[in-house]
């Protein structure tokens, strides 16, 4: 009781049992009349199970629950997500037993349930709700339930505190997302992927959004089964626009009515724009700025020495999907031979075949001892030298071999770390170096351009962003 007697802000008391998922240690009666007590001493609200609402009214007689003490009923379900109806029935229940606040929290079967949330709470118009997705998966439920007039979310005192699966902690709710600040107007962007959480894309997205005024905000959503599905779900409930990144760049296109051309070729995509669509509805359009983001900042290395992709000799190490963009990307941008090595050859000559004229497969062993001959551009498109393997390199032979080769300029899809030992060797040979946080800060503003063709991005803002996430001091 000494918390409510020195209070700063309102308080909430509870004493969740655990039949519904809570630590309270005591049996029944002593654990409901901790929250008649609570209510007797003035707590602002008191949060009782419905499923224990009888029994606990029953503590009061014929009296009424002392005010100003509100009551939150809740019901919590740990093993599986509600359906619309199963909520509505809840919440009437809820209403019938003259709560003041609704609340439902509920296990994700899926990303695609934090849409029946949305939907629940705007419906709620009888009493105030509070509509909670569980786990990774519901997280946006959280984050952005101010859009969708909920009564209030549930965040963590800090990182590693959470009371529940999901819990974002209150510094990175209220800073990194704003919560305060997001209103039913506040238009949802986010990142698709799966993992999603260490993805820098929130942070880098949500201080542009900020920078240029926009009232937005761009959240991770790990989505663990149909991305197409989800994309298409999520879309009438408000969401404007989405990243995409690994695992879904392919599985998006399914969703979209439109996909831009080069994107269309490379069959791969990491951008979603919703636009209004002819006869009404929401349009999507499907980009790729991955390839874009690249080659225009290797465009701009080559200018800075007076050269250019038109008519270059392109290296592209690795057959994956950053290598099929950039190798797509390279010819577009007129590069006259695009050879393509990997790991593993199949690959290769499978995506030669695939893009046909101007490309060739060669053994990822010739071209990295320097038995193919003199290239203007090469790209390391692998995985090869990201942390913690930064002592490796996709070029085996090193600097001599990027000297023999004519001092290419080098492009290093990799990130983390900065300087790779691929860009250190490629250095020390006198080549221009690009590095993979250009790819990464461009592929970002190029995607804002996209959601907002009339705002400039601030690139370089969003380039510092990145490097203050990146640990630069380990590089
Ligand atoms: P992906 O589709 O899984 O392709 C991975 C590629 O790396 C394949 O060619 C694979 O060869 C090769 N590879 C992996 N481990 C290797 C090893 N130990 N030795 C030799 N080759 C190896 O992945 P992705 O989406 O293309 O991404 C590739 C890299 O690009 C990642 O490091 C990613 O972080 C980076 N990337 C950066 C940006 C950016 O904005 N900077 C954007 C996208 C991607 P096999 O075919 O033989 O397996």
């Amino acid at each position: 009781m000494r918390i409510l007697e020195e209070k700063t802000l309102p308080v909430i008391v509870t004493n969740r049992a655990s039949w519904e998922g809570g630590n309270a240690a005591v049996g029944e009666p002593a654990r409901l009349k901790v929250l008649a007590d609570a209510a007797a001493a003035g707590a602002d609200f008191i949060d009782v199970e419905l499923a224990a609402f009888a029994e606990f009214r029953s503590l009061f007689g014929a009296s009424a629950i002392p005010r100003p003490t509100r009551l939150i009923l809740s019901h919590h379900n740990f093993d599986r997500a509600l359906t619309l109806p199963e909520i509505r029935a809840v919440y009437a229940d809820m209403v019938d037993a003259d709560c003041d606040v609704c609340k439902v929290a509920m296990a994700a079967g899926s990303a695609t349930d934090n849409a029946v949330a949305f939907a629940a709470l705007g419906e709620a118009d009888e009493r105030p709700m509070v509509m909670l997705v569980m786990g990774e998966l519901g997280q946006v439920s959280r984050v952005v339930a101010g859009k969708f007039g909920a009564f209030l979310t549930f965040a963590s005192v800090g990182e590693g505190r959470e009371a529940a699966p999901g819990q974002v902690d209150t510094a990175t709710l209220a800073g990194l997302y704003g919560y305060r600040g997001i209103t039913a107007e506040t238009k949802v962007f986010g990142v698709i992927g799966n993992p999603v959480s260490h993805s820098m894309s929130p942070a880098l997205h949500n201080a542009a959004f900020r920078d240029a005024g926009i009232d937005a905000v761009y959240v991770p959503l790990k989505v663990d089964d149909d991305i197409a599905a989800f994309i298409r779900t999520m879309v009438p409930q408000g969401f404007h626009g989405f990243s995409v990144t690994i695992p879904g760049k392919v599985q998006a296109l399914d969703a979209m009515d439109e996909v831009e051309g080069v994107t269309k070729k490379i069959g791969a995509m990491n951008t979603v724009v919703t636009a209004a669509a002819e006869g009404g509805g929401v349009g999507l359009r499907g980009y790729n700025t991955d390839w874009v983001a690249a080659i225009s900042a290797i465009e701009e290395g080559l200018e800075a020495s007076n050269r250019s992709l038109t008519g270059a000799r392109v290296l592209c190490i690795g057959a994956g999907g950053a290598g099929r963009g950039l190798a797509y990307g390279a010819l577009a941008r007129g590069a006259s031979e695009v050879v393509i090595a990997n790991r593993t050859a199949a690959k290769a000559e499978a995506l030669a075949a695939d893009i046909g004229e101007g490309t060739r497969a060669a053994l990822l062993e010739d071209v990295t001892n320097g038995l193919e001959g003199r290239f203007d551009v090469v790209m390391n498109t692998t995985s090869v030298g990201m942390h913690p393997n930064v002592s490796d390199s996709p070029v085996a032979g090193g600097a001599d071999v990027l000297t023999a080769m004519g001092q290419p300029l080098v492009f290093d899809a990799v990130y983390n770390p900065l300087n790779t030992k691929l860009l250190g060797e490629a250095r020390s040979a006198g080549c221009v170096c690009v590095s993979g946080l250009e790819m990464f800060v461009r592929q970002a503003a190029e995607q804002f351009r996209l959601w907002f063709p009339e705002i400039p991005p601030n690139v370089e803002l969003m380039r510092s962003v990145v490097m203050a996430k990146l640990d630069v001091a380990r590089l």
